[in-house]
């Protein structure tokens, strides 16, 4: 294309898509195909090769000509064994969490209706609420990332949203909000309230077995955090009447075949998931320990497979996420953002190689 014709599709392009997209900038995906990745809350084990072959049968057994079946009757019961969702409860299914959450602003939001969560937490929220014309209210945790009740309350009165978010444990602070919280926002929502558990395998407690009989939620479910993030797969559990409204914006097939069948596969050995989750947790704490006893970092409690730790020591947390990078470590930082994570790094939970090496580096970068 010559200059002159790309200048014409430039001046289609702004003309034509809408003014607040041109101005996004698009969601930003890290990717790195060497060294040590802590950077998107993946599982760090993979799936032995029993589970693999297991996987490689059942795809080879999946004909891809025709389109998925209507319903994913095997995959609803398999789904709700595996992680208690309560037989009164309604399911659908996601290509990923995100999805799910798009399908719930479209359903329930006109455009200018309001979507609400607490700031920080997971930029999709945020993002899906602008895609659908939604309008995006944020409410400040408290400085040390504690869930703020009273100023909850106060914007729900204020504002009236149509749909409140809550993430439970938060991304990507790792906090869990105490359940009488909830209670509360629960109590003053005139809306649906997402309870998004897209790191419950890595807390104690959890929503789900509420998820039929509470008037007002949902809950939220991912398996990408657990070890399947390449998989795309969410679901989400509520009482039938909300459950079907929401199914009505879903994409035909937007659970395809082979994810269908690998599902099916991994969740006969759901043992393995559950182990790698258990040995993942269990390390978090001595993570932790090592994290904040070096100098000038600060690291906030988790329920999660991730911390959030504060650098600031001489060396804040940008040039920190830099110097790892140099030395092929990623963990998430947090640069254009909000003020409230400035000098913040995320890192995710790894191996204890990787742990070891994560430490070893910031002694080095930080001495
Ligand atoms: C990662 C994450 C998700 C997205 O999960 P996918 O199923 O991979 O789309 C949803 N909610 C929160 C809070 C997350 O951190």
């Amino acid at each position: 294309m010559d200059a002159a014709a790309a200048a014409s599709v430039a001046r289609r392009v702004a003309a034509t898509v809408r003014p607040d997209i041109r101005a996004l900038s698009a969601y930003a995906v890290g990717h790195a195909d060497d060294g040590i990745k802590l950077d998107a809350m993946e599982n760090p084990y993979g799936l032995p090769d029993q589970v693999r072959e297991a996987i490689a049968a059942a795809a080879r057994a999946t004909p891809l000509n025709r389109y998925p079946a209507a319903r994913h009757d095997a995959l609803e019961t398999a789904v709700r064994a595996a992680f208690g969702v309560p037989d009164a409860a309604a399911l659908l299914f996601g290509n990923g969490s995100d999805e799910l959450i798009s399908l719930v602003i479209q359903a329930c939001c006109a455009p200018g209706d309001v979507v609400l969560s607490p700031v920080p937490s997971f930029v999709m929220f945020d993002l899906s609420a602008r895609f659908h014309h939604a309008r995006f209210i944020g409410v400040p945790l408290t400085p040390d990332f504690g869930f703020d009740l009273p100023a909850m309350l106060a914007a729900i009165r204020t504002h009236r949203p149509k749909v409140v978010f809550l993430a439970v444990p938060n991304n990507p602070t790792g906090g869990r909000w105490p359940d009488e919280a909830i209670e509360a926002v629960l109590a003053a929502a005139p809306g649906l309230v997402v309870i998004d558990e897209a790191y419950q395998p890595f807390a104690d407690g959890t929503w789900m077995p509420r998820a039929a009989t509470l008037e007002n939620a949902v809950v939220l479910r991912t398996l990408s955090k657990i070890g399947l993030a390449g998989l795309r797969f969410g679901y989400l559990a509520g009482a039938p009447a909300w459950i079907a409204e929401i199914d009505k914006l879903r994409p035909p097939y937007n659970v395809d075949v082979l994810t269908e069948a690998v599902m099916l596969a991994v969740l006969r050995h759901k043992d393995v998931l559950d182990e790698q989750a258990r040995r993942l947790r269990a390390s978090r704490d001595d993570l932790a320990r090592d994290l904040a006893a070096l100098p000038g970092v600060t690291v906030y409690p988790s329920s999660a497979n991730f911390l959030l730790a504060r650098f600031s020591g001489k060396m804040g947390g940008n040039a920190v996420h830099q110097a790892l990078k140099t030395r092929k470590i990623r963990v998430r930082n947090f640069p254009g953002g909000e003020a409230a994570l400035a000098d913040c790094l995320r890192i995710s939970l790894g191996t204890p190689d990787e742990h070891a090496a994560l430490i070893a580096a910031l002694r080095d970068i930080l001495a």
